[in-house]
């Protein structure tokens, strides 16, 4: 794959992308704030709807960006690289362990803040038509197998399409393997076609993240300007409880990467730094993944198969910053109505809140309509969730860091302990014991 650098140059020096979108958040924020941050003149309601004009084309085309790079990331790494038979499973395995991680962390804060019990909150009044869908856990099933083959790229529905993917992925590969046996060569055009394919994509990728910090900024100042800031006193127990509970979580992500794979947490954090921005100014896991799967591979060095699974095919069922928030707005909750949650019911919590999270989509605000399913379970009224609407064009910020933490974290792990050149030295050396290979260092 091509290096990439979106990085300017001014007056002589180059702004790496990281520093160019935090300068647009600031900026951002000003202007937010400057528009009234909540309280602004009506007269410039239609000007704070425009800022959002450039940030919608970007965002839309990262978007229907983000299918064709699945498919063909999948394909691509099936066909060229050396998944190994338990990578589904290790997937699995971590997947799951994360989110229930993820879960017990909130639940432990929550119970030991007793967020809910800070302050007096207003009783919900109407305006729950947003968080009324409820989510059935079947249909979700039945959902994933799409209705014809090219359905899902037409519609953008990324999980039928890791099906699609995964199914064509499996086959080709098998097909490949025979031929190879036999000495046939049919595969290798199949294989060419899909390589420029993704190279194509990846280059059109690269466009687009150039423009990130402008989308990032009408995006961001638009969103203050228009919510501003004011319920934070309300719900600021909430708000509180939840950013230490998304930060115990980040520790817990680069505690097992440090055990668990060679990369570096600290380097896996500055290289996916670009990610984690985007991820908090778009609120949107599934418009972030094509940069995070850039950013584990240009810059964190992660083999593109880890990458592509965890980062595109594992994105997609894991959000364990939503899972933490869904697990701590029911005990919030709870708490407000002065309704106790016994050791059962909170178990109830946590096996609904994998589920809930599973079901999110990776877009802005997905989690408070799956969160229904929480609440429901456990008999809390769903009326409250409204109130949590008003903060949560910040929270939902901050869980979208999580879960694309998460993602970055998984692929990290699938990598394994070995960085790219060192296990392709270290294959070699086993193959060929006399011939001394010189070791280098993927770091
Ligand atoms: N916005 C989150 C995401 O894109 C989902 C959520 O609402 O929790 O990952």
């Amino acid at each position: 794959m091509s290096e990439s650098n979106h990085g300017i140059r001014l007056f002589g020096k180059v702004i790496p992308l990281y520093l160019q979108i935090l300068i647009a958040l600031v900026l951002a924020v000003g202007l937010g704030v400057l528009l009234g941050a909540g309280n602004y003149a009506s007269h410039q309601k239609a000007l704070i709807e425009n800022l959002a004009i450039p940030c919608d084309l970007i965002l839309k085309a990262l978007r229907a960006l983000a299918t064709p790079l699945i498919l063909l990331a999948v394909l691509h790494s099936f066909m060229t690289a050396e998944i190994p038979g338990r990578s589904g499973r290790k997937l699995l395995w971590l997947l799951l362990t994360n989110t229930l991680a993820a879960i017990l962390i909130g639940l432990l804060v929550a119970n030991l803040l007793q967020p809910g019990k800070w302050g007096q909150l207003a009783h919900p009044s109407g305006g729950t038509e947003a968080i009324k869908k409820t989510l059935d856990p079947w249909l979700l099933l039945q959902d994933m197998v799409p209705d014809a083959i090219l359905k899902p790229l037409v519609d953008n529905n990324v999980i039928q399409l890791i099906i699609l993917a995964l199914s064509f992925g499996v086959a080709l590969r098998g097909l490949k393997s025979i031929q190879i046996e036999r000495g046939h060569t049919d595969y290798v055009p199949v294989q060419q076609v899909i390589t420029v394919l993704f190279e194509a994509v990846i280059r059109i990728l690269n466009w687009i993240i150039t423009l990130i910090p402008l989308a990032v900024f009408g995006i961001v100042a638009r969103t203050v300007a228009l919510k501003g800031f004011e319920p934070f006193k309300a719900l600021g127990g909430l708000v509180v409880a939840v950013i230490i509970a998304l930060l115990l979580q980040l520790c817990f992500y680069l505690i097992r990467v440090k055990l668990g794979s060679w990369v570096n947490p600290f380097k896996l954090l500055q290289g996916g730094v670009d990610a984690l921005l985007t991820a908090f100014s778009t609120a949107s896991s599934t418009v972030t993944m094509p940069i995070t799967f850039d950013a584990l591979i240009e810059k964190v060095g992660l083999r593109e198969s880890s990458a592509s699974l965890g980062a595109l095919v594992g994105s997609n069922f894991n959000n364990d910053g939503t899972a933490l928030y869904e697990a701590m707005a029911a005990l919030f909750i709870s708490q407000v109505i002065g309704v106790s949650l016994p050791l059962p019911q909170q178990i109830i919590v946590v096996l609904t809140s994998i589920f809930a999270s599973v079901g999110a989509a990776g877009i802005p605000e997905a989690g408070l309509v799956t969160m229904t399913l929480v609440f429901s379970a456990v008999g809390l009224p769903t009326e409250y969730i409204a109130i949590l609407i008003t903060v949560d064009w910040f929270l939902d910020r901050c869980r979208t860091v999580i879960n694309v933490m998460g993602d970055m974290t998984v692929s990290a792990l699938l990598d394994g302990k070995h960085p790219k050149l060192k296990a392709e030295a270290l294959m070699n050396e086993a193959l060929a014991p006399e011939a001394p290979l010189k070791f280098e260092d993927g770091n």
